[in-house]
């Protein structure tokens, strides 16, 4: 009998996980909003490390996760031009919709760089309100980390305290963690890449590294048999010490720099869950600065 009263008890018992639904579109959001918000968000990620942000397919999957969404955590700066509108089009929910408590773009919240003077699509240029791919500067997670908290306090009052306690231990380790990878800047300074697409741009800027060329000639633009001849020629004389791309990116371009110039291609992890290493935010920078130190040798 008393068996049984407990086993009801249990049943009554208020669920700790899952007090809000959060759909983010990258993974980086996905693992900011764990360090935010933990057990109380239930959080859908709508890429993986190996799918290009730029271009998803609007599956019923996801249609399903963003019509039960109380927040929406995405990149913005147009990254997800091509198929986010379309989800929340699709989605019936008020509250995630732009300018909406539940639409949070991170982009919104640092300042952008490659921001074009004239903007045109028909040039194929997938970063018309400047380069999206802002989370590679731990200081822009730093800024970031901070709104939306806030805004995860006022879509969940009630666990208002939580979600501050949680920023606060989560850039207290940030703090020091960035303390530690500022100190191995200096061997990284200056360090001459060429890069698939300018999703590194951040990172360059940061690490005060020297990116000598883009493989893509516009942004999502993949480069012609005839423009890689003419970048191995430009670069010949004097060449970059790696190729570098993410995980999702075509790996033939980098592949065929890489061979005639006799310089390595490297994956970055771009992003977390890109190996078995990159869990957290956290090893997603310690990763990248490891890969950036290997090539420096
Ligand atoms: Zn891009």
């Amino acid at each position: 009998m008393r068996t049984v009263a407990v086993m009801f008890l249990a049943l009554l018992a208020p669920l700790p996980a899952g007090a809000i639904n959060v759909f983010s579109c990258e993974p980086e959001w996905g693992s900011l909003v764990r360090e935010l918000a933990g057990e109380l968000a239930e959080l859908t990620i709508a890429t993986t490390a190996f799918q290009d942000p730029h271009r998803l397919e609007a599956k019923p999957s996801l249609i399903a996760a963003i019509r039960k969404a109380d927040l929406v955590v995405c990149t913005g700066a147009d990254l997800e031009i091509g198929w986010l509108p379309l989800l929340l089009r699709r989605a019936g929910n008020a509250a995630i919709q732009s300018g909406g408590p539940g639409h949070f773009m991170a982009a919104d919240y640092v300042r952008k760089l490659e921001t074009p003077k004239i903007i045109d699509r028909s040039q194929g240029d997938i970063h018309p309100q400047g380069n999206p791919h802002v989370h590679l500067d731990p200081r822009n997670i730093r800024r970031i980390a901070d709104a939306l908290a806030q805004r995860l306090a006022e879509i969940d009052p009630m666990n208002a305290a939580a979600y501050g306690a949680r920023l606060a231990d989560f850039q207290s380790r940030w703090d020091t963690a960035s303390a530690e990878w500022e100190g191995r800047k200096t061997g990284l300074v200056g360090l001459r890449l060429a890069s698939h697409h300018r999703s590194f741009s951040y990172l360059a800027a940061w690490l005060d590294l020297n990116i000598v060329a883009t493989l893509e000639s516009k942004p999502g633009i993949p480069p012609s048999g005839a423009q890689l001849a003419a970048l191995l020629e430009q670069l010949s004389p004097n060449p970059p010490v790696a190729v570098i791309r993410t995980p999702y990116e075509n790996e033939k371009p980098s592949s065929w720099l890489s061979a005639r110039l006799g310089i390595p291609a490297i994956t970055l992890p771009y992003t977390t869950g890109s190996d078995q290493m990159v869990t957290d935010l956290f090893a997603l920078f310690e990763e990248t600065l490891r890969s950036l130190e290997d090539v420096r040798q």
